[in-house]
């Protein structure tokens, strides 16, 4: 399958992994919009948020926990942090594998 995230998830393209499990993966983005900029994919290939359906509830559940997690681990919980799911064209989505940005480690420009 022609997805980027999918082919990370299976280590066929490298990245530099911040949290493992059975189910997600996290690694840092590429071109990092802040200091602390990584990622958090489910590993199964899911288009969007959008696409979730009710039997994948605890996978969401879980990518927050884990986003929560790794801005301790990474000592952006007290500083604060922005979580950002772009879904779909119009929010400028740009892989088509569902994901989950978390920002932080400064001040954060308002999105307006
Ligand atoms: P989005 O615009 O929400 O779809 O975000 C996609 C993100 O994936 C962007 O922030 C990219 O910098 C990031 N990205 C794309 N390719 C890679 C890669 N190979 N490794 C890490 N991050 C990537």
């Amino acid at each position: 399958m022609e997805c980027i995230f999918c082919k990370i998830v299976n280590e066929e393209i490298p990245s530099k992994a911040v949290y493992k499990d059975d189910f997600v993966y996290a690694f840092y983005d590429i071109a990092p919009k802040a200091p602390v900029h990584i990622l958090i994919v489910p590993k199964k290939h899911i288009v969007s948020i959008d696409e979730f359906k009710e039997e994948d509830n605890a996978l969401l559940l879980r990518m927050f926990d884990v986003a929560r997690q790794i801005a301790k681990r990474k000592g952006i919980n007290e500083t604060g942090y922005r979580l950002v799911l772009n879904t779909g064209k119009d929010a400028g989505q740009t892989v088509f594998h569902a994901h989950m940005h978390i920002l932080g480690g400064d001040t954060l420009t308002d999105l307006g």
